[in-house]
């Protein structure tokens, strides 16, 4: 995040797995901003729940930019920066163990996409105290 310095306060809406892991990198990144993360259900992650028959299919070690169909040259820098090494280096560095399945799949060790969510929810609110507003 460059020239920054600035910004007090950022909004994020949508607490899907998209918006929790910007939610806690920008705060990982620049601790005095001010993260608010609004999530229309009651609860983050609500579809995570469901991803990969519920064991949370969070990664994969095969390179992502072969499967884009349209200006993949968009996606270079992106996957440059952040690889699936990173996802995994995140979980495991919260003690949440990785495994690797057939294709490349990977999924956490207890096979419960809950401890995924787990991990973020601890991250996010215990850990960087963020502030999450549910509206339901
Ligand atoms: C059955 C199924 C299985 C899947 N399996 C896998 C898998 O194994 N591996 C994988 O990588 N992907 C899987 N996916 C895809 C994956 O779930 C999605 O790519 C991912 O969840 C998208 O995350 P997101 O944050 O972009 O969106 P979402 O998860 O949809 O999050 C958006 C969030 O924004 C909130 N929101 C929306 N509008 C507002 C508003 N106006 N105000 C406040 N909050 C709002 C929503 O409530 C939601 O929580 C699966 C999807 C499905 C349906």
């Amino acid at each position: 995040m460059h020239n920054n310095n600035n910004i007090h306060k950022v909004v994020v809406i949508g607490g899907g797995a998209a918006g929790t892991f910007a939610a806690l990198s920008i705060k990982e990144v620049c601790p005095y901003i001010e993260v608010i993360l609004i999530e229309r259900n009651h609860k983050i992650g609500r579809k995570l729940y469901i991803t990969g028959k519920g064991r949370c299919n969070l990664t994969n070690t095969n390179n992502p930019i072969s499967k884009i169909v349209s200006n993949p040259k968009f996606t270079y820098s992106i996957f440059s920066q952040f690889t699936y090494k990173d996802t995994v280096s995140f979980f495991e560095s919260h003690g949440l163990d990785i495994i690797e399945e057939r294709g490349g799949r990977m999924f956490p060790k207890t096979n419960k996409s809950s401890d995924v969510i787990d991990v973020i929810y601890n991250e996010l609110i215990v850990v960087l105290k963020l502030l999450v507003l549910f509206l339901l």
